[in-house]
């Protein structure tokens, strides 16, 4: 399938919208990963260009192998502002949810976005999208959102409107959600949309270098510390686990974003379909799940840590101790693996 996969009379209506509006929010999900920064970055450059006002508005701060990015100095971090950011949401006459499909995956901005009047827009290739929009762009076939907005501006006839700054938001978010185009990427379609993008001028070595080789040395010493100390195989289950303290993160010098990645490395030992990662925060055990092929992890995600996500990547949290969380997702595998 090489044709763009925006439904043709959702996007009849987007143009209404955006034709009536003047003053736009971009909401990416809190936390925000490649993807979602990518996907607000582009979507915001080409507003601009079609002679709106627009503000994107993140819910939280995101790592600085992303900071990179241009436009990026253009983003409001909401808990660096609040009433600054809900004056612009509340003033909005449109508002995009951008990477996610639940007010709950807004982060601190969830009250504000459930009150705000404007019309929304969803752009997001998440599954379970729940009814919080006007409109909904969902599509989970997407290997990104950013994809995704690809494919959006294109259906929009705006194909020509994507220069080399908005091609290099969107390049990042493919390889970001994608594992540098290892997984979730099988798709014909998406290498066309990744050509189109090259030929915008896009210089990938330079960008895979600025979000790749952009680490601390103490991040790769966490990395070392994590997989060294922090690691178990369950072999009967095909599933490993590490682990992170607050003493670890402590250790090694903790940043924002440096834990990304990790749990992506059990999965390459033979035989591993399941690879979790606990990392211990202050109130909080943060849990990320990753799996290969039809083992749908997002399950264990979603019943039993707070969370949700992809088929073969999502995430959760849970208030119990590291050691409670962890006995729990241990308790709960058997019962997972005999369901499927
Ligand atoms: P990560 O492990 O990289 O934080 O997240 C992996 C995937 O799971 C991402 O696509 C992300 O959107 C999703 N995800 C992470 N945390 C949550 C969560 O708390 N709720 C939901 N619904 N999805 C999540
Ligand atoms: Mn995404």
């Amino acid at each position: 399938n090489l044709q763009n996969r925006i439904d043709a009379e959702l996007i009849k209506e987007a143009e209404i919208l955006l034709n009536e509006c003047a003053k736009i929010s971009i909401i990416p999900h809190s936390g925000p990963d490649g993807d979602a920064i990518g996907s607000s970055l582009a979507l915001h450059q080409y507003l601009i260009k079609k002679g709106k006002q627009a503000q994107i508005i993140s819910p939280s701060a995101y790592p600085v192998f992303l900071k990179w990015l241009p436009g990026n100095s253009d983003v409001w971090i909401y808990t660096n502002g609040k009433k600054k950011a809900e004056e612009y949401i509340n003033s909005s006459d449109l508002i995009f949810i951008v990477d996610h499909n639940s007010f709950k995956r807004s982060g601190d901005l969830e009250g504000v976005l459930e009150k705000a009047t404007a019309k929304k827009i969803m752009i997001d290739h998440h599954p379970e999208p729940e009814q919080i929009v006007d409109l909904m762009f969902s599509d989970t076939q997407m290997c990104s959102t950013c994809e995704m907005m690809y494919e959006f501006i294109e259906a929009l006839g705006d194909e020509d409107m994507i220069d080399e700054s908005i091609s290099e938001c969107i390049y990042t978010g493919i390889i970001t959600d994608t594992g540098g185009l290892s997984y979730n990427s099988s798709q014909p379609r998406t290498y066309q949309v990744v050509g189109s993008l090259l030929a915008k001028g896009i210089d990938k070595s330079k960008i895979h270098s600025n979000i790749y080789d952009n680490f601390s040395p103490d991040r790769m010493k966490l990395l070392g510390h994590c997989l060294d100390q922090g690691l178990e195989v369950l072999s009967e289950f095909n599933t490993a686990i590490i682990t992170l303290t607050k003493e670890d993160l402590v250790r090694f010098n903790y940043r924002d974003g440096d834990t990304e990645g990790f749990v992506n490395y059990p999965l390459s030992i033979q035989g591993m379909l399941v690879s979790v990662i606990f990392i211990e925060k202050d109130d909080v055990v943060k849990i990320s799940f990753r799996s290969k092929g039809d083992v749908p992890i997002n399950r264990v995600a979603r019943d039993y840590f707070k969370g949700g996500g992809h088929m073969n990547a999502a995430g959760g949290r849970t208030e119990k101790s590291l050691k409670d969380a962890i006995d729990q997702f241990k308790q709960v595998l058997p019962e997972f693996y005999k369901s499927l």
